[in-house]
């Protein structure tokens, strides 16, 4: 008869290090930024003046700088849509401001 051999792993009394200074995410107010940016704009099929799209097949910034409206932009995008109501394509341009 063999007396099963019980592992007993010792228990040290480790206690959970208190966070007292819990610290979530970013710092309030730093990095993130919001630039004003012209994209909410809503772009029009030329030919019959819809403002349904397709979803974008294709999306290219160009890095330029330049002002529109009094504000300054540093990137081009352009996004290849077509209207979904009468199916003439477009590419629809946004001026962006970015760091
Ligand atoms: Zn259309």
């Amino acid at each position: 008869m063999s007396t099963p051999t019980k592992k007993t792993t010792p228990r040290t009394a480790k206690k959970k290090p208190v966070a007292s200074k819990t610290r979530r995410g970013r710092p309030k107010g730093a990095a993130t930024q919001t630039l004003p940016t012209a994209q909410s704009q809503l772009t029009r099929c030329r030919k019959c003046g819809s403002t349904d799209r397709t979803p974008y097949r294709r999306t290219t910034e160009t890095s330029h700088a330049g002002q529109k409206h009094g504000e300054s932009y540093t990137h081009i995008i352009r996004r290849w849509t077509s209207c979904q109501a009468c199916g003439q394509a477009r590419v629809d341009l946004t001026h962006e401001n970015r760091l």
